[in-house]
């Protein structure tokens, strides 16, 4: 029998993996400088989190969710009794939720605290139709700031994602960053029934599913990747058009830091997010070279009514999420390498049988003084022994041989300019450890 992994999964080997633990690292070092500190919450989550959460009238909690249920649940269902909120379990579409949970369940809020600002990184699941730049589980890394809400928290937390997106060596000319601002409570309620008389008085032109989210989720037709339901939205009253006194003021001064600041942007009245949670500002991030149509490299925005829904408290929220494939798309586009070839530093060879124990507590010494070290585990000749060494990309090889051994030395070879020397085999780590500082 042969398994293969799930659609829609990648296994992440070596550079990959490497790639990934890089770039959270990058992430967090730039990040804590803007006050975030790292937070790993559950990958599953009651159901009811993302329901009341993120909505069911969006896609991905609406369609995409792996929802499973705990054992005993079946039996419990199958006797048509009620199911506790602990026997629905979903595998996290998205970080955000968790997140004001754990802020809310840990008390990490105390009225008149400042705001707590917390990064995070991992997989999230969504049952999506797989495609290039879009899978079942992705990667993503994300911060969430809870507890303030001016417009100074949406500013400094695109700006620290922009001068992320540089740092790791996404060229400026590539990206393109969209804001806009969905308003609030106050001015989002008259503008959601003006899109959908608008797409009731349209109906005709218009997808199924967009007229299906007349009611539910009207602005989520701005979304649709239905061209013609697409001209027909270009249509549509914009929310900037739309909005009260309180979300103009604010989506200005976020506007003022991007340009103080000397971020590019460009506004987007119909970006709108798939999420229900979002309030005043929305941004995206998207790349011109190397996605195609999955060009979102990440995205968010301010979400002041979630702490509310996941927890009765009042709490205002920021945040964003990035996607570590489609970024990895995005700079090999732009022919960046994140981490390098981890080539070897040290290949101990034996001449004979008679050395290969001494070149294993050679080996050994070498990797407990820091080095990247290798010797033959098979038995090869010393000629296969000098191939696995270039194959691994050694800088030094380290050869054992009974005559010298007999004499207390080794022959060093410098792989790069093929000078050999002899070393006293006792001096044979310093030797190395000094070699490798001296590239
Ligand atoms: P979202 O949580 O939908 O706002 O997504 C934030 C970012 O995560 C997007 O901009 C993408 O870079 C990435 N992303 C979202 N969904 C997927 C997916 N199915 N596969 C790969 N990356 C994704």
């Amino acid at each position: 029998m042969q398994v293969n992994r799930p659609l829609g999964t990648e296994d992440l080997i070596d550079r990959d993996a490497r790639s990934w633990n890089e770039m959270q690292r990058m992430a967090f070092d730039m990040f804590r400088r803007y006050g975030y500190v790292p937070v790993e919450t559950p990958m599953f989550e009651q159901t009811q989190l993302f329901v009341h959460g993120i909505g069911t009238s969006t896609d991905v909690v609406g369609k995409e969710m792996f929802t499973v249920r705990s054992p005993g649940a079946l039996k419990k269902m199958g006797e048509g009794a009620a199911l506790k909120p602990d026997e629905v379990l979903s595998l996290r579409p998205e970080g955000t939720a968790g997140t004001v949970r754990a802020v809310a369940q840990n008390n990490l809020l105390p009225t008149g605290g400042a705001p707590v600002k917390l990064m995070y990184a991992g997989p999230m699941f969504r049952a999506e139709r797989p495609q290039r730049g879009r899978l079942r589980q992705f990667h993503q890394i994300g911060v969430e700031c809870l507890g303030a809400h001016d417009a100074s928290i949406d500013a400094e937390t695109v700006i620290m994602l922009m001068r992320f997106f540089e740092q790791i060596g996404i060229p400026g000319e590539s990206m393109r960053l969209l804001v806009n601002s969905m308003g609030d409570e106050n001015c989002r309620p008259a503008y959601r029934t003006a899109i959908r008389d608008y797409i009731l008085a349209h109906s005709e032109d218009l997808c199924d599913e967009c007229n299906r989210r007349a009611d539910t989720n009207p602005l989520r037709a701005f979304d649709c990747k239905n061209e013609r339901c697409r001209e027909v939205m270009e249509g549509a009253p914009k929310i900037s058009d739309a909005l009260c006194d309180d979300c103009r003021e604010h989506y200005t001064r976020f506007k003022r830091h991007l340009d103080d600041n000397g971020i590019a942007y460009e506004e987007d009245p119909r970006l709108v997010r798939g999420l229900d949670y979002y309030t005043n500002t929305v941004f995206e991030v998207q790349v011109t070279d190397g996605l195609g149509s999955q060009n979102a490299i990440g995205g968010g925005g301010r979400y002041d009514k979630l702490m509310s829904i996941v927890s009765g408290k009042d709490a205002p929220g920021f945040g964003f999420a990035i996607g570590y494939e489609r970024i990895m798309l995005a700079l090999g586009a732009a022919g960046v390498d994140l981490v390098g070839e981890d080539a070897l530093d040290v290949y101990v060879a034996s001449v004979d049988d008679s050395c290969r124990d001494t070149a294993f507590n050679v080996m050994m010494s070498l990797r407990d003084a820091g080095l990247f070290a290798e010797a033959d585990h098979q038995g090869r000749s010393l000629k296969s022994q000098f191939k696995q060494a270039d194959r691994y990309g050694a800088s030094i090889c380290v050869v054992l041989g009974p005559d010298e051994l007999a004499e207390g030395q080794v022959a060093v070879r410098d792989l790069a300019t093929h000078e050999q020397e002899r070393v006293r085999i006792d001096d044979i780590t310093g030797y190395c450890v000094d070699a490798m500082q001296r590239r």
